[in-house]
């Protein structure tokens, strides 16, 4: 069995459809920011905390664990830096009690959500791994943390892990029952289609004054069933033995500017957005586009969505929600 711990937020959601295909899935969650709508009802669900280790040692006791995959974390930059305790206990100390009770019960095969945000502002044009890591806020910190942690706890125990640095997930299920929902939204991609949908009466472009072509800024997005089949790639992995330890970007490869996603966005709904420019957000690096190559070559991974298919899932999700709400 897996463990997949934050298996009822966006991307631990996402990941348990493709998981629950091959294995069986124990999901712990805290709901404190997943939702019980997007928990799959093949799955077994424990409510609570992975920060408590009578929790984890219950789970451990009870069910047969394989391996664990970790996406539970407090993930909003700018929070983190208002809040850095809030992002430490449970980004760092939560992650240590869980390895350490895992250890304890001889459970050593761990896929570790990173970010793109431990790169900080990157000195190159496409980020590979080899990317000096330099993280500008809390968030990214707490999430580099745990890197070194994995990488000192795998010299000196048998723990064997791969760490994957996502870039900007976005879209949906193709099914559109699941998606992705935070309170609050602060993700470009859900904002501007909650406008489009008349949930917001503006959108604003945090910066046009950027080094970039157009002034704004620009990212790599990924599609969130794209993460979700990287994981289980890194899973086989390390269930056959043919990797150790590793660390991976999940990206495309393609950067789009904040302007180029609204477009895009424009398209899918065929629907004009209105655009208010604003000031920079504190803490966003202007460029952030990275290389998959290394994951490609060690493990097969290609991903299959463009930015027009990732906002159309998208699309689809937020008429749905928008449809139960009603
Ligand atoms: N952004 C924006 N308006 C919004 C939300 C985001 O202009 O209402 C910009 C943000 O400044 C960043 C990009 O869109 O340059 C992607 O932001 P998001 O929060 O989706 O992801 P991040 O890159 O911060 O992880």
């Amino acid at each position: 069995m897996i463990l997949v711990i934050g298996g009822a937020g966006y991307i631990g959601s996402h990941m348990v459809k493709e998981l629950i295909k091959s294995k069986e899935v124990v999901i712990l969650d805290n709901l404190s920011t997943g939702h019980r709508w997007a928990i799959d009802e093949r799955a077994v669900f424990v409510e609570g905390d992975l920060g408590s280790p009578e929790v984890l040692k219950s789970i451990f006791s009870e069910y047969s664990i394989d391996a664990v995959m970790h996406f539970a974390a407090s993930s909003l930059v700018g929070e983190s830096v208002t809040n850095p305790m809030k992002y430490y206990m449970n980004n760092v100390s939560s992650t240590l009690t869980l390895l350490n009770t895992m250890l304890a019960f001889n459970i050593n095969k761990f896929i570790f959500s990173s970010t793109a945000a431990t790169y900080g502002i990157p000195d190159v044009d496409i980020i590979t791994e080899e990317t000096v890591t330099n993280p500008i806020n809390p968030y990214g910190q707490s999430k580099l943390m745990v890197e070194h942690i994995l990488s000192d706890l795998g010299n000196a125990t048998d723990l064997k892990y791969v760490v994957l640095r996502y870039f900007n997930a976005a879209g949906a299920i193709e099914s559109g029952e699941i998606g992705e929902e935070h309170d609050p939204e602060t993700h470009l991609i859900p904002i501007i289609l909650q406008h489009l949908l008349g949930k917001r009466k503006q959108i604003s472009i945090f910066g046009s004054d950027y080094d970039t072509e157009d002034g704004t800024c620009i990212r790599d997005y990924i599609h969130v069933t794209d993460l979700a089949n990287a994981h289980i790639l890194a899973l086989e992995a390390l269930l056959a033995g043919t990797k150790d330890t590793a660390t991976y970007n999940l990206c495309n490869g393609l950067g789009y500017s904040v302007k180029e996603v609204v477009e895009m966005c424009e398209k899918v709904a065929g629907k004009k957005a209105n655009v208010v420019m604003s000031e920079r957000r504190a803490g966003d690096p202007a460029r952030l586009v990275a290389s998959s190559d290394k994951i490609h070559r060690e493990l097969g991974w290609k991903t299959e969505y463009s930015l027009e298919k990732i906002i159309s899932t998208a699309w689809k999700w937020h008429q749905t929600r928008l449809k139960i709400e009603q």
